[in-house]
């Protein structure tokens, strides 16, 4: 398992941002896209791709083009929907499914409530996109759901980690597994609700409101 942890000046300015309390839903909107675009960029570096022949308006020239069948990119509902823009604006050609996952605020367990996925992903690269890694129940159980499926390459883009979430889904999957989780900050812990310290708060509400 792979963790990339992007340091960038404008990652952490953005981040910052996103985190104040007093950022409001639009802002927080639009900079959680900003930054899983700069995330995606890292996530995306190997990305698999054919050798292609072009002919430019001067010659003949040899380039490279995604391969087929494309990369899936898979938002974990609901709070994963608010990074599906800034991943699509980099790759625009990928194809979207959906995963619905709720947590147990009790028990912290993740449960799936709604799928509209591919049933067979034999050979596929898929990019899940979920903002908070915090106990790493639901990103675990949504490789898990994947893997089972045939995906051979799963990579997960995530605004925020905690240690305890990252050292989950290690636990699950091994540490040869082909995983990837790319992430714009690594913070403290978690807390007696497994929310993520300092963290952002809700993520989903945040970029929603409450429901
Ligand atoms: N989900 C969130 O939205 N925030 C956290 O801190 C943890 C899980």
């Amino acid at each position: 398992m792979r963790l990339h942890v992007v340091d960038h000046p404008l990652v952490s300015h953005k981040l910052t941002v996103l985190r104040d309390r007093d950022t409001d839903s639009p802002t927080f909107r639009r900079l959680a896209d900003e930054l899983v675009t700069l995330l995606a960029y890292e996530a995306t570096r190997d990305v698999r791709v054919v050798p292609s022949q072009i002919v430019t308006p001067v010659a003949a020239a040899t380039g490279v083009k995604l391969t087929s069948p494309k990369p899936l990119v898979v938002p974990i509902l609901r709070a994963g929907l608010g990074m599906l823009d800034g991943m699509t604006r980099l790759i625009p050609t990928a194809e979207v499914g959906f995963l619905g996952m709720i947590r147990d605020e009790q028990t912290l367990q993740a449960s799936t409530y709604a799928t509209r996925l591919p049933e067979d992903l034999s050979g596929r690269q898929v990019f899940l996109l979920d903002p908070m890694l915090a106990t790493g129940g639901t990103l675990s159980a949504a490789m898990r759901y994947v893997f089972d499926r045939g995906a051979d390459d799963v990579t997960a883009i995530c605004l925020l980690a905690a240690p305890e979430g990252v050292a989950a889904v290690e636990r699950s999957f091994g540490p040869e597994a082909p995983v990837t989780i790319v992430i714009a900050g690594m913070d403290e812990r978690l807390n007696e609700l497994g929310y993520i310290v300092p963290g952002l708060g809700d993520a989903g509400d945040r970029l929603y409101g409450v429901v």
